[in-house]
């Protein structure tokens, strides 16, 4: 099995998607053309075990859900409920409320996991599934403020920016 890995080139920032195996060691962007080594041991028996984009080892499992079919569905049940809702069809009204509900719960059991990593986003699909944990708000905002301090470095000084970076990947 072939693991998708879609990705945002840490050098020109376009999104790539490219296949990965185990057997590869060297990962590339197709719009510019910048390469780097895949970490040893990143991926392991079809499974990914840290990012190959970015230093994170931090990943995240959650359901691909297609949030655009998902909501449309939301928003046609609601709009049949208020025309059934206009012509006093209480029932017809709650059943077409709970039918729009009904097609997003099964839609979302179906969906297979995508793993993502907290720190570039990045999307692993087809990977067997690992030890790797659903959604965590905490590890998120650790991720989300550091990405932060990294983004301000280029309005401070230019001295000590070095120092203040590594401190970033700490
Ligand atoms: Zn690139
Ligand atoms: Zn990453």
């Amino acid at each position: 099995m072939v693991t998708q890995i879609r990705f945002a080139c840490p050098q020109c920032e376009q999104t790539d998607l490219q296949s990965l195996s185990a057997q590869d060691t060297k990962l590339g962007c197709s719009h510019c053309g910048a390469e780097w080594a895949i970490p040893t041991g990143a991926i392991k028996d079809d499974r990914v075990l840290r990012c190959v984009v970015c230093p994170s080892q931090e990943l995240y499992l959650r359901k691909d859900f297609p949030q655009r079919l998902g909501l449309a569905i939301v928003v046609a049940g609601f709009t049949a409920s208020c025309v059934t809702w206009y012509y006093h069809q209480v029932l017809l009204t709650f059943f077409v409320l709970f039918a729009a509900a009904l097609v997003d719960v099964i839609l979302y059991a179906f969906v297979s996991n995508v793993l993502t990593c907290y720190r570039c986003h990045a999307e692993y699909r087809g990977t067997q599934e690992s030890d790797h944990v659903e959604f965590n708000l905490e590890v998120h905002e650790r991720h989300r403020q550091q990405r932060a301090r990294l983004k301000e470095q280029p309005d401070e000084s230019e001295s000590g920016n070095d120092r203040s970076r590594s401190e970033g990947f700490a």
